[in-house]
């Protein structure tokens, strides 16, 4: 399996190859064609695996087929993540591949003053990477709405769950359209996991490395 038989644009495949990115990682040969294709996925993969850009690339590809959304407010892709450093990490990936598109990627997660970050989500943006905590806050603080969100990541949903933001998952959650596409990915799949994947995945396919 190669890159150049996803059918990303020149774009993305200078970007690929900028990064150093020779071939997909197994996680990346599994979940691409699935995501590519629009299905809803469960990854189970852990950090080191190469899962961001398992995400991120057919987020880019998602945004980009619907020119008619990019007319709307409020970000069509969401990553959400469990720590600030994790966050941070999925920012920086995700914007070495949406700045050749010209794609804007706003970071929600501690570390910005809570003012800056309003101003530059009502600036508006395609792509948000961010901490559920913070960004209820920003919900709350009407920053933003995910009414056109329908690219929706949640990255090491476990240690979400363990960190307690269950509760702001599933508000973030009920705040996107249903017809969304779901990714989620978690190191490990305990029974909540799967319970929540289950209300809020459609007909998830399920991939392990
Ligand atoms: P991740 O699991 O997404 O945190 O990625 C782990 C590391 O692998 C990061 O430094 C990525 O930049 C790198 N990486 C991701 N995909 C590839 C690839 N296809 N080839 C080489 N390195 C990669």
């Amino acid at each position: 399996k190669t890159f150049e038989d996803c059918g990303f644009s020149p774009q993305l495949m200078a970007a690929i190859k900028k990064q150093g990115y020779e071939k997909p990682t197994p996680i990346q040969c599994q979940a691409l064609p699935i995501v590519l294709s629009g299905m809803d996925i469960i990854g189970i993969a852990k950090t080191g695996s190469g899962k961001t850009a398992a995400f991120v690339l057919p987020m880019i590809v998602h945004i980009m087929d619907q020119p008619e959304l990019q007319k709307e407010e409020g970000p069509i892709g969401v990553i959400c993540a469990p720590t600030r450093e994790l966050a941070h990490q999925i920012y920086l990936e995700t914007k070495k591949f949406a700045k050749p598109h010209g794609l804007r990627v706003s970071a929600v997660y501690g570390g910005m003053s809570k003012l800056d970050q309003f101003k530059e989500l009502k600036a508006g943006c395609e792509i948000v990477v961010a901490t559920p905590g913070r960004l209820i806050d920003m919900l709350k603080m009407k920053a933003l709405t995910l009414s056109r969100t329908t690219y929706l990541v949640l990255d090491e949903a476990d240690r979400m769950f363990d960190l307690g933001f269950e509760p702001q998952i599933r508000s973030i959650v009920g705040q996107i359209r249903p017809d969304r596409q779901t990714l989620l990915f978690s190191a490990t799949m305990p029974r909540k996991i799967e319970k929540l994947a289950r209300e809020i995945l459609t007909d998830p396919t399920r991939v392990t490395v």
